[in-house]
């Protein structure tokens, strides 16, 4: 806190990790010895850049850019950019470091990282949308590589972006290497990679319900957002035979007591992905109800499944949530869920499977397409998504493993011990530097 003092989203971040680890850390006093835990709190480096473009009237806009290479020990540093006006050190900072955690759970080789830029993508014409990424990538191509750093999408960024900054990092390289997931099918990308947080996030609650002698069939089903984890989420929980009753965005939520069918979705994929428009025009023209800065959690459901964005679920919120009777509640987004919410819904026994766990399914895909270019080779949709259930099940074996609790299992203990135990091993193999 003193060397961080402006910083909130990644002191939360980092609080929540070091509390859960805590008693695990204190019995294991060779982590301590070696500093480890010092070392992961302090990213390994740290870029900021000016971006500057021109508009479509002309005019000269500046923005802010990021990339923070936050920990490198397991593999080249991974993790999605950012566009939105939101962004700064510490946003990027607390999804770097919890990237890290989540990217040992993958089991695949790769370190953790973030990036991005206070740019807004909203009301931006394609055209701006090219030259931003562009003037973005004159600066950020000289800290990339195939095993140096591997940027993906995140919010605001999706395979539009990645297509330009793809572009213009060939054109400044001269290689063709990958250095950016979530690619076009066209040029590298991976089948199942646009699908692959919100499906993962759907195995990862068929693995908690399974579990428990469970399944989806027929359960009532909140989701928060609209954007890409969302709207696949909604997918695989309306094939498990879920009940899928909200999306949202930050203007408000979408309550739909029928469910989502498979031509809602494409109509609400149609309305967000292809007309940027927003969830009150999809509740509009479909003539169901929307509620002006209402939020999923206030409708009851046995499923809640946070894919918006950071602190979207307070106390308030999960409040309503263990009321409503909430069995389960799975972060698709990253940190969605704020301190003092996770504290009840523990005490209430709601099994909570906190982002780095039941979202990883996005960047395990992201290494599976790291895998597929270097084999200069493109695996079958079901071999992609045969391999994402896999990781997304040996996750939840992992979390179990380290979590167990009498009757219960406590995913955040188990994804933050299980994450940190194989960082911590590969620094301390590496020593100090
Ligand atoms: P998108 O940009 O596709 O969608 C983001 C969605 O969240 C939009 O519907 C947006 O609505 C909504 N949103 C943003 N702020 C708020 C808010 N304050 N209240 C309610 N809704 C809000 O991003 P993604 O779907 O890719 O990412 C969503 C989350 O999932 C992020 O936390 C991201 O870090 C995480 N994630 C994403 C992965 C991926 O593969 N894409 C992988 C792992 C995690 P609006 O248009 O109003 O802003």
């Amino acid at each position: 806190a003193v060397r961080n003092p402006d910083q909130p989203e990644f002191l939360q971040a980092v609080k929540e990790v070091l509390t859960s680890i805590w008693p695990f850390v204190a019995a294991h006093p060779e982590y301590l010895d070696a500093g480890i835990l010092e070392r992961l709190v302090e990213p390994e480096r740290l870029i900021q850049f000016r971006v500057s473009w021109v508009d479509d009237l002309g005019k000269v806009q500046v923005n802010r850019a990021f990339r923070i290479q936050h920990n490198s020990a397991i593999g080249p540093f991974k993790g999605g950019m950012r566009f939105h006006p939101s962004v700064n050190q510490s946003v990027l900072k607390f999804l770097a470091f919890e990237q890290t955690f989540k990217n040992a759970l993958t089991t695949l080789p790769m370190g953790g990282g973030k990036g991005g830029s206070d740019f807004d993508p909203k009301g931006k014409s394609d055209g701006e949308v090219m030259r931003f990424c562009q003037a973005l990538m004159f600066e950020l191509h000289r800290h990339l590589g195939a095993d140096t750093d591997v940027p993906a999408g995140d919010i605001g960024v999706g395979a539009r972006e990645v297509g330009y900054m793809t572009g213009m990092m060939k054109k400044l390289t001269n290689s063709a290497e990958c250095v950016f997931t979530g690619k076009g099918l066209s040029f590298g990308g991976s089948l199942i990679r646009p699908e692959a947080t919100g499906y993962g996030l759907l195995y990862f609650v068929e693995a908690m319900l399974k579990a428990k002698g469970e399944t989806l069939e027929g359960k009532i089903v909140t989701v928060s957002g609209s954007g890409n984890v969302a709207q696949y989420a909604i997918e695989k929980a309306m094939e498990m035979g879920g009940k899928v009753i909200t999306a949202s965005d930050s203007s408000g939520v979408v309550f739909d007591s029928e469910g989502f069918t498979p031509e809602k979705l494409a109509k609400l994929m149609e309305v967000k992905n292809d007309r940027r428009g927003r969830v009150a025009d999809y509740a509009y023209e479909m003539g169901l109800e929307y509620v002006t800065g209402g939020t999923p959690w206030q409708f009851a459901a046995e499923v809640a499944l946070p894919c918006a964005t950071q602190n979207e679920l307070d106390a308030e919120h999960a409040k309503m949530l263990i009321t409503n009777g909430v069995q389960i509640v799975a972060e698709g987004a990253n940190m969605p869920s704020t301190a003092d919410a996770i504290a009840l819904m523990h005490e209430a026994k709601v099994l909570f499977a906190p982002g780095k766990a039941a979202n990883a399914g996005g960047v395990a895909t992201s290494g599976l397409e790291m895998s597929q270019n270097s084999l200069r080779l493109s695996w079958s949709r079901e071999e992609v998504d045969m391999r994402l259930r896999e990781i997304m099940y040996s996750i939840h074996a992992t979390c179990e493993q380290y979590g167990r609790e009498d009757t219960h299992i406590n995913y955040e203990l188990g994804a933050n011990v299980a994450g940190f135990v194989k960082v911590a091993e590969a620094m301390k193999a590496q020593g100090v530097y």
